[in-house]
C-alpha cells in the first residue's frame, strides 16, 4: 500500500517561524526548517512586489529612510541562544553558512559554506543533518559533490514539479508548489483526492515565514492556517518533515 506525504519547507530561520510552529503544532504537522548558522539574529527588511519578496534592506538603512517605494516586512532571524528551544521537535536542514549563491562561490567557499553549516547545525541541534536547500535555488556541480560528501541525502531547488513523485535525483529535489502560487489550493485538492497507485506520493510546500506578513489574498497568516487545515486530518496523508518522508519511503522500498 503506497503512502502520501505532505511536507512544509521554511527557509532562513526567521522570527515568523515561532508563529508557524504554533500553527503546525495545532494541526499535528511536521516540517523542515532550513537554517544559516552563520547568520543567527541578523535583522533586515524585505521589500515586496505583489506576493514576492524582491529586495532585502539592512536594518539601519531601513530606519533612516523616510520614504520607501515598496511595502516592507521584517526579515529578522532568531538569535542563536533561542534556536534550539524554538525548533525543538522539528527537522533542521542546512541552507549554507551565510546564504551565499553557490554559483558565485569558489570551490573553497562552497566547501566552507556547506561543511561548516552542517557541522554547526549538528552540534547545536543534536540531529544528524541530511537535508539542504540551495540559497536562491542556485545549483552547481561542485556544490552537489560537496553535499554528497557531507552526508546530505536530499537538496531542494526552487523549481516546481507538480507530479507528486518522489524525486529521481534527491540532490536536485524540486518543490511541488510555493504557497503563494495561485494553483496552491487546486494542487492540494488534487493531492488529497489522489490515490497512490504506482508509488508513494510527495507534496513539498515551500515558504518563507515573512511572506505570511504580506497580508495579501494569496499570502497571509489566514491562508497559511487554511493550507494546514486543508491538508491535515486526512488519515492517508502523513504530514512530516522531508527527512522523515524520505526515511519512511526508503524503508517501504526495501
Ligand atoms: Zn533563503
Amino acid at each position: 500500500m503506497y503512502r502520501k506525504y505532505f511536507v512544509w519547507n521554511f527557509d532562513d530561520g526567521l522570527e515568523q517561524d515561532r508563529k508557524i510552529i504554533e500553527v503546525l503544532k495545532k494541526y499535528h504537522m511536521g516540517a523542515t526548517f532550513n537554517l544559516n548558522s552563520g547568520l543567527y539574529g541578523e535583522k533586515t527588511f524585505e521589500g515586496r512586489i505583489g506576493n514576492l519578496g524582491m529586495t532585502e534592506m539592512p536594518y539601519d538603512e531601513y530606519q533612516k529612510k523616510k520614504f520607501r517605494l515598496l511595502p516592507y516586512v521584517p526579515h529578522f532571524r532568531i538569535p542563536e541562544d533561542e534556536v534550539k528551544e524554538v525548533y525543538e521537535g522539528f527537522e533542521i536542514a542546512s541552507h549554507t553558512l551565510t546564504h551565499k549563491n553557490m554559483k558565485k562561490c569558489t570551490d573553497e567557499e562552497i566547501e566552507r559554506e556547506i561543511c561548516e553549516d552542517v557541522s554547526n547545525l549538528e552540534q547545536k541541534f543534536g540531529q544528524k543533518i541530511t537535508g539542504f536547500a540551495y540559497p536562491y535555488g542556485a545549483v552547481n556541480e561542485k556544490c552537489t559533490q560537496v553535499l554528497k560528501d557531507a552526508g546530505i541525502r536530499y537538496a531542494r531547488t526552487v523549481k516546481s514539479d507538480p507530479s507528486f513523485r518522489f524525486p529521481e535525483d534527491p540532490l536536485h529535489m524540486p518543490m511541488t508548489c510555493w504557497h503563494i502560487s495561485k494553483k496552491a489550493f487546486d494542487l492540494l485538492d488534487e493531492f488529497i483526492n489522489a490515490r497512490p497507485e504506482d508509488g508513494d506520493m510527495l507534496f513539498v510546500m515551500f515558504a518563507h515565514g515573512y511572506e505570511f506578513d504580506f497580508g495579501t489574498r494569496e499570502s497571509s497568516w489566514y491562508t497559511f492556517d487554511k493550507i494546514c487545515r486543508t491538508v491535515s486530518g486526512h488519515s492517508d496523508i502523513e504530514c512530516v518533515s522531508n527527512g522523515e518522508a524520505f526515511r519512511r519511503h526508503e524503508e517501504e522500498m526495501k
